[in-house]
């Protein structure tokens, strides 16, 4: 399957196909194809060696990065903090599993958070637990038309996401391709390695925002300040889960929108 062209820049690979890079890609005539033979060994500089050719191939299922030209051509070089942003409950409203494209409801003021991030090239990473895949609950056709609608809402506003990583797994999970103890299911770090290895990202002054604990959990781990948001079941869980955590947030923020401010504000400093 061709590409579509993101809503918003023609340079950023949409949401909805993220996904892996399949073993060869074909990537215009004067290159011969480059074999990348599995998920995790293709790196930032692989995909950059490749930008601006418009065929890239992708296989309907996982996880991939996006990759706008700006922020590679702006952190090529240097290892560049990013902001990874958790999805139910932190970009969009909390509803249990999203199993239908209408379940997808972008929060207020989200659009806005992400723009100003984009427009201090900051990278946007979003990192998300979709086990909901693994259940059978719903298709990975409908996860990839549920991000397509978050590209499309988003680029409304004027804003895109640089990344997108799912992890689609679970250990009980009906089908077998999704069944593992993994190492990519926040709070485990993977998701945020990978993305790191792909975008040249600094984890360790790169942020991570999300309305649960597993997603500050993450953030800790992986040596990034973590913030938690009241959206979702940030609230909920501040009150409740909280207490007991010997994990905190570096700051708790009304929404996305809050959240964002704050980081601007540390990375100024
Ligand atoms: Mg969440
Ligand atoms: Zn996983």
């Amino acid at each position: 399957m061709l590409i579509e062209p993101h809503p918003a820049n023609p340079n950023i690979l949409p949401a909805s196909v993220k996904l892996r890079l399949l073993p060869y890609v074909g990537f215009g005539s004067t290159l011969s194809p480059k074999p990348l033979d599995k998920i995790g060994t293709t790196t930032s500089k692989d995909i950059n060696q490749h930008r601006g050719h418009r065929g890239f191939f992708f296989e309907p299922c996982v996880l991939r990065a996006l990759c706008s030209e700006k922020v590679f051509s702006s952190n090529m070089t240097t290892k560049q903090p990013a902001v990874f942003l958790d999805r139910d409950g932190t970009i969009n409203e909390q509803m249990g599993y999203i199993n239908h494209i209408s379940r997808f409801v972008l929060l207020p003021g989200v659009g806005r958070a992400i723009r100003k991030l984009n427009e201090h090239n900051i990278p946007v990473v979003v990192v998300t637990n979709q086990s909901g895949l693994a259940r059978g609950y719903f298709p990975a056709s409908l996860l990839d038309e549920v991000h397509k609608k978050m590209d499309q809402q988003l680029a409304a506003e004027g804003a895109h996401i640089d990344g997108l990583y799912i992890c689609p797994h679970h250990p009980e999970a009906k089908e077998k391709k999704y069944r593992k103890a993994c190492n990519c299911r926040k709070p485990k770090i993977g998701l945020l390695k990978q993305a790191a290895a792909d975008l040249n990202l600094d984890l360790t002054k790169s942020f991570m925002v999300g309305d649960r604990w597993s997603d500050l959990k993450c953030g800790a781990a992986a040596g990034a300040t973590s913030i938690l948001v009241l959206t979702g079941y940030g609230r909920g869980d501040q009150q409740y889960i909280g207490p007991q955590q010997e994990i905190q947030p570096a700051k708790v923020a009304i929404n996305l929108n809050a959240a964002v401010d704050w980081i601007l504000e540390q990375l100024k400093s």
